[in-house]
């Protein structure tokens, strides 16, 4: 048999090797016209109506269970579906065509659903279309009410799999056996997408978005699946195996060496200490930065409160997710950033015209400058959730100083609305400034006075740095976080930042690599903050140094002349010093 390697996302790490299962659920909403006798239609309605209490019984169960599992955040996505079953014109539509049709239940909801699933696709709207998956997600598992049918083949594995599908709806994530799945491949998705959280929460090997996967492995077949580096070997041979039975293997022994480290302070063998925080985008994700170790949320991404939904968030439920939030993680800071909508994230309900060069367009702190209404709400929001007193705020993409005065003068504003309305907030909120974009990098100086924190955006600061598109992967070999242009921004700016006597964390991904992260600490940055799963490789890398040593590792890294240079010198140090996490 032909070993095949195919690519995906990683979105959640390790390495499993194991026997393939496709998932291909019953897509067909299609039942034959079946006609019934006149005297049988009370008898098939309440049969409908029976269907829909059973499912109901189930949805509330499995939200229940997953609220018990993986926390409420998460079964709130089946309150859509409860919707759905309530919603009277769908009932009373089935019960008339039953009627008119004399027809079965399962005919009759079919040719419903059907107009229903037609009507959503056709409307131009990215919220709207989601929909549409709630309601195919609810009518299948109706229709598996009104049939009598076994229900999802993923309740009874009846051994340890790797599951391959196109898609995993949360009806199938939320019923599946999990302990028989050992790691799972879908075809659609992104890394924020609820399949990926659940992998990174269930702490299995995830790959999504390997286009055609199910095409190509078939149920049975032996396979391996890398999570950390998103590949999928398919019929591997006996030399691959070994090799990844090594990795497996070396990779549950990290694992449970890092965990050690859970309770321990990210500080260099000469005592000096680093913060290493974490990057969010949805509260629920809070828990397990709290089981990896971390010691705060050094990002929380905002403008995933305003996705998926048709409106925007009230400044009161802005104000109980952050304070909630704020609450878990507390005594850690929790690190507010206000909307930062455009550039790859839009939102269905603020019309935002597309635009011919949207990373360098209307977006984040620029949007909020202009839709004052917006972007009062969330500050008051936030400064009301700032009498829990580990929150703390910044804005993103800033790129001169008068932008930093203006939305420091909104939150001004927004403070006295609030004592007017005898309204509580801290008065010494700390206020920093996402230092990602090149301007704001060289007059860091000058932006400092006018804030508590630096916040470094690698992600956008190398993108517009090296003019390299982020997201384009035709030119992602050009996108150097070692390049000497980056280190030197950065370094101008802890050096600036440290004149005015701030303190300056870096949230961009560059952080998540241990050798990189050792040189920001050789740089001198006072926090980094990064993905959960990933910190506690960075702390092990910091607790293995001595300050001096990154310092020095610092210094000769600025000496030279191309990224590649860095790249190789700062790895063969790290390898020599914790070869085990130096790839
Ligand atoms: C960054 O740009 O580095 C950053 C952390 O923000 P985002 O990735 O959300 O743009
Ligand atoms: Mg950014």
């Amino acid at each position: 048999m032909k070993t095949e390697e195919l690519k995906g996302i990683p979105v959640s790490p390790g390495v499993t090797i194991g026997t393939a299962f496709i998932f291909h659920r019953q897509e067909s909403f299609t039942i034959p016209y079946v006609k019934i006798k006149k005297s049988d239609i009370p008898t098939e309605i309440a049969h409908f109506e029976d269907a829909i209490t059973r499912t109901r019984a189930e949805i509330l169960g499995i939200r229940k269970n997953l609220s018990v599992q993986i926390g409420r955040e998460h079964s709130d996505i089946f309150n859509a579906h409860l919707l759905i079953l309530e919603d009277r014109t769908l009932i009373e539509d089935v019960i008339a065509l039953i009627k008119t049709k004399t027809t079965t239940a399962d005919h009759a909801f079919s040719l419903v659903v059907q107009r229903y699933f037609r009507a959503f696709s056709q409307i131009n709207d990215e919220y709207l279309k989601e929909r549409v998956d709630d309601i195919k997600d609810v009518s299948r598992r109706l229709l598996h009410n009104l049939h009598g049918d076994k229900k999802n083949q993923l309740e009874n594995l009846s051994e340890k799999v790797v599951l391959i599908a196109h898609d995993l709806s949360p009806s199938d994530t939320a019923t599946m056996d999990k302990e028989k799945v050992l790691a799972f491949v879908t075809e659609v998705g992104g890394p924020t997408s609820h399949t990926a959280i659940l992998g990174r929460s269930l702490e299995i090997p995830a790959i999504v978005g390997m286009a055609g996967v199910t095409g190509r492995v078939k149920t049975g077949d032996p396979i391996i699946v890398d999570g950390t580096h998103g590949v999928l070997i398919i019929n591997p041979d006996r030399k691959l195996i070994q090799e990844y039975e090594k990795q497996e293997e070396r990779y549950s022994e990290l694992t449970t060496e890092l965990h050690k480290l859970k309770d321990l302070p990210a500080e260099t063998t000469d005592g000096k200490k680093i913060t290493l925080a974490s990057n969010i985008e949805f509260d629920d994700e809070i828990s397990s930065v709290l089981s990896h170790g971390s010691e705060g949320i050094g990002l929380y991404r905002t403008e995933y409160l305003y996705m998926n939904r048709q409106d925007l968030p009230t400044e009161e439920e802005q104000y109980r997710a952050y304070k909630n939030a704020a609450k878990k993680i507390a005594p850690h800071p929790f690190i507010i950033r206000t909307l930062d909508l455009g550039g790859d994230k839009f939102i269905s309900s603020l019309d935002v015209p597309r635009e011919m060069n949207p990373f360098l367009g209307w977006r984040a702190i620029r949007f909020c400058l202009t839709q004052v209404d917006v972007f009062k709400e969330q500050l008051r929001a936030v400064l009301r959730a700032s009498t829990q007193k580990n929150l703390k705020l910044m804005y993103p993409m800033i790129s001169n100083v008068h932008e930093l005065r203006h939305a420091n003068a909104i939150l001004e504003e927004c403070k006295l609305e609030l004592k007017s309305k005898k309204q509580r907030f801290n008065p010494d909120l700390e206020i920093g400034a996402m230092i990602e974009i090149p301007s704001a990098a060289v007059t860091s100086d000058i932006l400092a006075k006018e804030v508590d924190f630096f916040s470094i955006g690698s992600n956008d600061l190398i993108q517009y740095a090296l003019a390299v598109d982020r997201v384009n992967e035709k030119i992602a070999y050009l996108y150097e976080p070692t390049h000497p242009a980056i280190l030197r921004l950065i370094q101008q700016v802890i050096q600036n930042g440290h004149k005015q006597k701030i303190w300056i964390g870096c949230c961009g991904e560059m952080a998540a690599d241990p050798a990189i992260a050792v040189l920001l600490v050789g740089l001198g940055v006072d926090e980094l903050s990064i993905s959960p799963f990933i910190l506690p490789k960075a702390k092990k890398a910091i607790r293995s140094v001595s300050y001096e040593f990154a310092q020095e590792i610092a210094g000769e890294a600025l000496k030279f002349e191309t990224g590649k240079e860095v790249r190789e010198f700062i790895t063969a140090k790290m390898k020599r010093v914790c070869p085990d996490l130096i790839e």
